[in-house]
């Protein structure tokens, strides 16, 4: 959720060894021609929740290499209203207990994970062994095993796994990730990342993310937009984690975090410092250099995310309004089914953001201790 909440034609042996190559979680869409690039990928979306109904679905009206062509849902109640707006047929709408009966539905390419947390791994497990790829919201899964788990389901099945990292795919994002490459400023000394939303008053209710079984709390949450920041505008890997975590309103959060601070640590003694959170509005990444800085501020918001450099240098936004980024996000990752190439931001990529925050968790578990990663 955010702050503002609602706020080819490569022969088919050289199509798998580039898959080879680009990854094992890239794959030869299955049933599909190599070179008919300008076919429409029907994705089925699972859990009509708020994110799928505010901005998923509205940007499958605005892609050019998918469309929205089925539904998984627990909620019957939601389906005429969504049958209404989008035109699906009974024949593409499951229930969770008949998801699996997608792999007998030609309209179905690409299934599009965006449930809670703790939902993600065994609905990918679900939609890989259907034959299906996997479009996977944010934070991929529960923790890192269970990431690796859907990697290799997908590998297993010749599906591509894709992750729900909207930012990578917005320009100003992508520039400050070639920034981690050119080094305008000289070498990068310190990042901070921060990702908040205000995000409950007194007696709100938002089950899900108040329960630590499904995923809850901002960690899971919000921090995964700190952690990505620090890895895609450093270009590295951490080395080592710190992390505290402090709940000032426990009536609302008794089980979840509702702020966790995290030091990330680099090689050459680069820190990024993060910090998310239910309680502030938060939305900034700021990296620090030898002869200057620049940041974006908002840098996840769903659009208007701009910045500055020392220099003078603006950011201005690019993408246009809501839900373009969405829209941008998965016309990428249908074209790179199409063309069967990697996803600009595969499972590996969740993974390595899982793997940090099993160790934020271990380090609040075990009093702000340094975990090795
Ligand atoms: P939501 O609570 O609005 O919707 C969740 C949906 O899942 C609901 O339709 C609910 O009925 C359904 N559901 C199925 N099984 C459930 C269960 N056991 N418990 C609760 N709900 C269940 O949540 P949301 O904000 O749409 O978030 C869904 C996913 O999307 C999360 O993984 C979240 O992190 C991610 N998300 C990503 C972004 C982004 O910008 N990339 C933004 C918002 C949410």
């Amino acid at each position: 959720m955010d702050p503002n909440r609602w706020s080819n034609g490569m022969p088919r042996r050289r199509v798998l060894q580039t898959l080879a190559l680009a990854g094992a979680a890239a794959a030869l869409p299955r049933g599909f021609a190599a070179g008919s690039s300008t076919r429409r990928l029907g994705v089925a979306i699972v859990g009509l929740g708020g994110y799928s109904g505010e901005l998923l679905a509205p940007a499958l009206q605005l892609t050019r290499h998918c469309r929205l062509a089925g539904l998984v849902t627990g909620s019957p109640h939601k389906i005429p209203d969504w049958q209404a707006r989008y035109g699906i047929a009974d024949a593409n709408i499951y229930s969770y207990d008949e998801f699996h009966r997608i792999a007998d539905d030609p309209d179905i390419d690409v299934v599009y994970i965006a449930t809670p947390n703790h939902l993600h791994k065994p609905q990918a497990l679900i939609a890989a062994n259907a034959g299906k790829h996997v479009w996977c919201e944010k934070p991929m899964a529960m923790d890192a095993a269970e990431g690796e788990a859907m990697i290799r389901a997908c590998r297993d099945n010749r599906v591509q796994l894709a992750i729900g990292y909207r930012m990578q795919h917005e320009p100003n994002t992508r520039r400050f990730m070639a920034m981690a490459q050119e080094r305008p400023f000289g070498r990068i000394v310190q990042l901070r990342a921060e990702a908040g939303w205000l995000g409950w008053r007194q007696g709100a209710d938002d089950a899900w993310r108040l329960d630590p079984a499904r995923g809850g709390g901002a960690m899971y949450d919000m921090g995964v937009y700190c952690v990505n920041a620090a890895r895609y505008s450093s270009g590295l890997e951490p080395v080592a984690v710190r992390a505290w975590d402090e709940t000032a309103r426990r009536e609302i959060f008794p089980a979840v975090d509702e702020t966790t601070r995290f030091t990330l640590e680099f090689a050459d003694e680069i820190v990024a410092e993060c910090v998310t959170s239910f309680g502030r509005n938060l939305n900034t990444l700021h990296i620090d250099c030898e002869r200057g800085w620049y940041e974006l501020s908002p840098f996840q918001a769903y659009d208007g995310n701009v910045g500055r450099a020392s220099d003078g240098t603006r950011f201005a936004a690019q993408l246009g309004e809501r839900p373009r980024m969405q829209a941008e996000q998965m016309d990428q990752d249908a074209l790179a089914i199409l063309e069967g190439r990697a996803p600009r931001v595969p499972g590996e990529e969740g993974l390595r953001d899982m793997r940090v925050v099993d160790a934020v968790f271990a380090s609040v578990r075990n009093g702000n201790a340094r975990v090795p990663l």
